[in-house]
């Protein structure tokens, strides 16, 4: 009988260790870089603001980040040094005050440091008895209570907006016929249809796709001049879809688009829904958030009506990427669209894997990370007070940014300003043609990034090509607001005087 052998010892010699230090002094060496680097993300964060916005990506380091694979390793030094030189100063831009391009998040420090934690701890978090399972359980009841969404809800912690929509979109088609997940679409008696609006967020699509209904059946309804689905219009369509024999499924209604963060009629949406027995999914990727402030809440009303609600924590909740939610408000349902126990994965009566909440089952992956823990730590580190005032700030930022806009004879304001989202561009003469003007404004855009001034993205709003700035930024100040007003201004002189570009970039402000 061969005898087991459970190596407790600290030099275990015969096999030492491959990827962890082999040493109490190289234990200590690896201490003293985590320091080095957690020493240094804080200080970058904290002079962030002295730096550009975004810098463009230099050849070297192009060429540098297409060099072969590594055999042999250069130690983690070494390979942090490369991190510092060819990573870190060329991102995205979204630490800076003055990003508001898309709609990026900023990342928080305590966020950064949560998510330290959670990869040393390494949580998979599908399921099984660890604390981890019900802080995501927690956290996930947390949200909905910030939201006024029905506590008692099914939700998971998914990787952005786009899975969450996906998800939302899996369990509201999976109501309209009795077995889809046996048959797929292959046995369906009558199509499928989707419905939101044209402002709908490409992910709608991206999800409708994925879910076999197919782009065709997802009707895009016009909008009215505040950007908002016509419900007229809606009503219509399914009428349409039910004569020609459809079955109108679901719709996915806005709470904050992304073009200009206008919020659908949720309230007499939701009406047409129970009338027709439709599934209501609210795409609220950062507009939800709005509802956790007290003062805010009356601009995306009706969020507690959806039958499903997908958002983002990367984005108006400042945490570090990836992590959007899903809640849907009937678990059960939920959890019949996803769970699936095969015997490997059966509960135990005791142990690891006696019966417990199973996030698994509840979305689409198995293995899953601890994106719980930077939620969990950042509400119990500020507070949820805290967020709400980010976000109120933000809002009357954009307002003001809005009003400063419709004041200057050279600015226009393209579209209201319902939550954090401000369209606008430079027009210094309404006799300017449409091309000129959109061709200025392309300059003035992509000189305000290359200069490092700021990052605006673009859009089009009725065929014009339009600046926009999404503040879901904590660390805008409106000085910044100020500035990003006057060099537009200055930019767009100068393009429409010179033609060329400017010879010197204003001072930023401190
Ligand atoms: C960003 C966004 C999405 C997609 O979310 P991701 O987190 O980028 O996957 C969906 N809808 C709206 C309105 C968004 O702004």
């Amino acid at each position: 009988m061969k005898e087991a052998v459970i190596d407790t010892s600290a030099d275990g010699a015969q096999e030492p260790p491959l990827l962890d230090p082999k040493s109490e002094a190289e234990w200590d060496a690896l201490r003293a870089l985590g320091h080095q680097m957690v020493d240094d993300m804080l200080r970058h964060l904290c002079m962030r603001r002295r730096e550009p916005a975004w810098q463009p990506l230099p050849p070297e380091v192009e060429e540098a980040l297409s060099s072969p694979l590594p055999r042999s390793g250069q130690g983690a030094t070494t390979a942090y040094l490369d991190f510092l030189d060819l990573i870190l100063p060329y991102g995205l831009g979204n630490t800076h005050p003055r990003s508001w391009g898309w709609v990026n998040g900023t990342g928080t420090p305590v966020g950064m440091l949560a998510d330290m934690l959670a990869a040393g701890l390494n949580a998979n978090v599908s399921g099984f008895q660890q604390a981890p399972v019900l802080v995501e359980r927690q956290v996930v009841r947390w949200l909905a209570e910030a939201l006024g969404y029905a506590i008692d809800c099914g939700g998971l912690l998914v990787s952005g907006g786009s899975e969450a929509v996906l998800v939302g979109l899996v369990v509201g088609r999976n109501q309209a016929s009795p077995d889809l997940r046996a048959d797929g679409l292959q046995q369906i008696a009558a199509p499928l249809v989707v419905y939101t609006s044209t402002e709908a967020h490409s992910a709608i699509e991206k999800a409708v796709e994925i879910t076999g209904i197919g782009r065709r059946f997802l009707r895009r309804l016009p909008v009215g001049k505040d950007y908002t689905l016509d419900v007229a219009a809606l009503a219509h369509a399914i009428q349409d879809d039910l004569a020609a024999g459809l079955r109108p499924a679901v719709v996915v209604a806005a709470a904050g688009t992304v073009n200009t963060g206008a919020v659908d009629d949720l309230q007499a949406i939701s009406a047409l829904c129970r009338r027709h027995q439709l599934w209501l999914h609210v795409d609220g990727a950062f507009g939800a958030l709005a509802a956790v402030s007290p003062r805010l809440r009356q601009r995306v009303p009706g969020l507690e009506l959806a039958d499903s609600l997908s958002f983002d924590l990367h984005k108006w909740m400042y945490l570090p990427y990836d992590i959007g939610c899903i809640l849907v408000r009937d678990a059960e349902l939920q959890r019949r669209a996803f769970a699936s126990v095969p015997a490997y994965l059966a509960p135990t009566r005791r142990g690891v894997a006696a019966a417990t909440v199973r996030p698994a089952d509840m979305g689409v992956q198995l293995s899953r990370g601890f994106r719980a823990l930077k939620v969990w730590l950042s509400l119990k580190a500020h507070g949820m007070d805290a967020f709400s005032q980010c976000i109120e700030r933000n809002v009357a930022q954009a307002e003001r940014l809005a009003r400063r806009i419709a004041t200057d004879g050279r600015l226009q304001l393209m579209a209201p300003v319902p939550l954090n989202v401000v369209c606008f561009r430079y027009l210094p003469d309404s006799a300017l043609v449409q091309e000129a003007c959109d061709q200025i404004n392309r300059e003035i855009l992509e000189q305000l990034q290359e200069s490092g001034a700021a990052v605006l993205s673009a859009t089009q709003l009725q065929g014009n090509f339009c600046l926009r700035a999404a503040i879901t930024n904590h660390r805008t100040t409106s000085a910044d607001l100020e500035f990003l007003a006057c060099e537009v201004v200055r930019l767009g002189d100068e393009v429409t005087r010179r033609g060329n570009r400017p010879a010197v970039l204003a001072s930023p402000p401190p």
